[in-house]
């Protein structure tokens, strides 16, 4: 049993920063959980108290069937990966990946049957004999992972393992860390700025901000059903746009968002998903639109309320894609307040801006529909 469940778990810093703040986590036996969110959210202090290298201030954390707040870290069975990788520079790879089995005193037989194994699954076995100082970063990371899978711990914990490499290299070792851990099968928590690396590595990901958990859920849910403004936000890239404009009721019972000038018609499909959208008629709030949603009306052929007029201002072809930025006399949200804005409701708003400035909304097409 290796399941990590946090509750109610606090860290104030003796300075008196308060770095998280009542998280909730249960994290099941193999599960690859993902934290993210913007730098200062509380991610790295929340898996260095899982990890035992931080004082818990409030709440319990539990590894296993354990409470583990008093236990210190070397008795927690958790390995930890560090975006430095903290490889010993005067140990060769072998050593390196062999230093936490010397500790524990296995024998000498016991301890090359092991890095064998691992050395193997990382692709390491021609380098054994190096210094890291000869490696390059990507094959520095796999040491610094090996030495976390040769220990079998009951969990892992990597801190923005993929960081310091460059983005090609961040890509295939990103996929190879998933194939890793879902070979092994070990339950890991693994930390991480980049929402493209918390989307595609986590079976769950939480999305934190300001040391407050701001929604836990599977990749797909977070993108399709955002539960504040800030992790609609966050979430996709690029971005949702989100323009303010005013929710109207007309007397045919149709729903209407008008926007600036302009206006769309709110789909039934979305009315019946969100009943709670009929008691905001008349008033402010923001629409979110992905920029996949889009289409080409020229070419598709839309109707009266499906479509905002405009001319494209920038093309931008990417291959699999073509992103086209056009402006549209609509308030635009501006990306303080959605900051401030994070903790209420997708539809909400008192607070929503309306200004007149244009707004450049982002659509992404297929190139065939340029
Ligand atoms: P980053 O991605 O930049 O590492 P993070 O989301 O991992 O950020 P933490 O490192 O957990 O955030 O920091 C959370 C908050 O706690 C920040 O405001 C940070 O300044 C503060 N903090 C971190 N370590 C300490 C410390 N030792 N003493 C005081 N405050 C700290």
């Amino acid at each position: 049993m290796s399941s990590v469940v946090l509750n109610d778990v606090s860290k104030t810093y003796a300075d008196g920063t308060s770095a998280v703040k009542e998280l909730n986590l249960e994290i099941s036996d193999g599960e690859f959980l993902v934290l993210v969110g913007p730098s200062g959210c509380g991610k790295t202090t929340a898996l260095r108290m899982i990890a035992g290298l931080e004082d818990i201030s409030g709440g319990t954390i539990s590894i296993g069937s354990r409470v583990v707040n008093d236990i210190p870290s070397r008795d927690r069975d958790v390995a930890m990966v560090f975006q430095s990788y903290a490889l010993y520079p005067h140990l060769n790879v072998f050593d390196n990946i062999a230093f936490g089995l010397v500790l524990r005193k296995l024998s000498k037989a016991e301890i090359t049957k092991r890095v064998t194994e691992v050395a193997k699954v990382l692709q390491l076995e021609n380098h054994l004999k190096r210094k890291p100082r000869n490696l390059s970063g990507g094959q520095r990371q796999r040491v610094a992972m090996g030495r976390a899978i040769v220990r079998s711990p009951q969990v892992f914990l990597m801190d923005e393992p993929l960081s310091n490499l460059d983005a090609k290299l961040r890509v295939q070792m990103r996929a190879e860390i998933a194939r890793i851990q879902r070979d092994l099968g070990v339950t890991t928590v693994y930390v991480t700025h980049d929402q493209t690396e918390a989307m595609t590595l986590g079976d769950r990901v939480v999305v934190m901000k300001r040391g407050l958990l701001q929604q836990a859920g599977g990749p797909q849910e977070l993108y399709d059903r955002p539960r504040n403004l800030f992790v609609a936000g966050f979430v996709g890239s690029p971005g949702m746009n989100m323009v303010s404009g005013v929710l109207e009721h007309r007397d045919d019972d149709s729903w209407w968002v008008t926007l600036g000038s302009q206006a769309l018609r709110v789909p039934e499909s979305v009315l019946t998903e969100r009943p709670a959208l009929r008691g905001y008629a008349g008033r402010s709030l923001i629409v979110g639109i992905r920029p996949e949603d889009m289409e080409d009306a020229a070419i598709l052929g839309a109707e009266e309320g499906q479509v905002l007029k405009s001319v494209a201002d920038l093309v931008e072809a990417m291959g699999s894609d073509v992103l086209v930025h056009f402006p549209v006399d609509v308030p635009p949200v501006m990306t303080d307040d959605i900051k401030e804005l994070a903790d209420d409701d997708a539809v909400a708003g008192p607070n929503v801006l309306s200004g007149t400035e244009d707004t450049v909304l982002v659509g992404r097409f297929s190139p065939r529909t340029k």
